[in-house]
């Protein structure tokens, strides 16, 4: 009887063990408010526990980087850099850093399309206030004396803003950098496959539990319910920045919060504007940056560069067209 009772033990502990080696890898999901934005992170694991640590973890993540860059927040990295404009230098951590430099890069390349000393004139348009309006002529051109990438010194760990009162806004490039640590903190947590999406900024990287590979849908920029489906691409990152995500309209005007650092005013050649490439920094910063220069010059950048792809509708005569790059010409469909 002994002998029996220890047999069938031993095939309950193989059991166990060919299970916990050889269980399905499942889908585990979570969606959160932050940012601005919803955040979705899916990911695969084989057990609940592991996956929920994660998922809790990854979160914490994204809102280290976004107490770190939020200009609300009067405790935030950016706003101590805003605070000390036209004074001294500032030591920042190497994470502000890498982002700075990167935003610097992308404002170079761009002719300041991308600029993020627009902070001041963002403020006077209140887009993340219940009623933005917009602001009197007069105040946008004192606000434009205080917009000017080269006036951001920068080196080794410290940043130095030039012009008294100029104001740093990472809005076009924070939500892309959280979702790069998310996917970094994830591969390092051994997460073999993983999507993150911030609000249309996406990375994701490994397959699907099934095999497949993880879909991506972009919304249509006029018809709310309509979806863009894309195949696949071979880009890990993709982001859109669309004139619909945060606007008002006044006098039968639309009025949204991608600006033109130029004038001040929102940027006017484009309804959305999809970039795909390696990262969800460069793919944030670039769609906002190709929005600003407009259908021609932004598809001539996108084509200049290596490893990047764009979807850019505009307006003609009032019907809504689009151009895209040889990349991903053929991957979309549903439009
Ligand atoms: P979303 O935040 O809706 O994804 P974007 O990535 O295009 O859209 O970012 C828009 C935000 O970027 C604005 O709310 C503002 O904070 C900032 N921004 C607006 N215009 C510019 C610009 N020309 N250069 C850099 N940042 C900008
Ligand atoms: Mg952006």
């Amino acid at each position: 009887m002994k002998r029996i009772i220890s047999y069938l033990l031993l095939v309950l502990l193989v059991v166990l063990a060919f299970w916990r080696i050889y269980r399905p890898v499942r889908l585990w999901e979570a969606v959160r408010p932050m940012m601005d934005t919803v955040v979705t992170v899916k990911l695969c694991a084989k057990d609940s526990s592991t996956a929920q640590n994660l998922l809790t973890e990854v979160f914490q993540e994204m809102e280290r980087i976004d107490r770190m860059m939020d200009n609300y927040s009067p405790t935030s990295e950016i706003t101590s850099i805003n605070s000390m404009a036209g004074k001294e230098r500032v030591s920042i951590s190497p994470e502000m850093g890498q982002v700075l430099r990167r935003s610097q890069y992308f404002a170079g390349l761009s002719g300041g399309a991308f600029d993020i000393t627009i902070g001041f004139i963002k403020e006077l348009w209140r887009f993340d206030s219940p009623n933005p309006a917009v602001p009197l002529s007069g105040q946008l051109a004192a606000a434009l004396t205080l917009v000017g990438y080269q006036n951001i010194q920068l080196d080794a760990g410290r940043v130095r803003l030039l012009e008294p009162k100029m104001k740093l806004d990472l809005g076009g490039v924070a939500k892309g950098y959280a979702v790069d640590c998310a996917v970094e903190f994830l591969k390092e947590r051994g997460a073999k496959s993983a999507l993150v999406d911030a609000g249309g900024d996406v990375r994701l990287y490994g397959k699907k539990p099934s095999g497949g590979d993880w879909q991506i849908a972009i919304r249509h920029p006029r018809e709310k319910e309509k979806l863009i489906r894309v195949g696949k691409v071979g880009l890990p990152a993709v982001a859109t920045s669309g004139d619909y995500e945060r606007f008002f309209t006044k006098d039968g005007k639309r009025y949204h919060h991608i600006l033109n650092p130029h004038t001040g005013y929102p940027a006017r050649g484009c309804v959305s504007v999809t970039v795909w490439t390696r990262t969800a920094t460069d793919a944030d910063i670039l769609a906002t940056a190709v929005f600003v220069m407009g259908p021609e010059k932004g598809m001539e950048l996108v084509e200049r560069l290596d490893e990047v792809e764009a979807l850019i509708f505009f307006e003609k005569e009032g019907k809504l067209e689009y151009v895209v790059s040889p990349g991903v010409r053929d991957k979309l469909s549903g439009f």
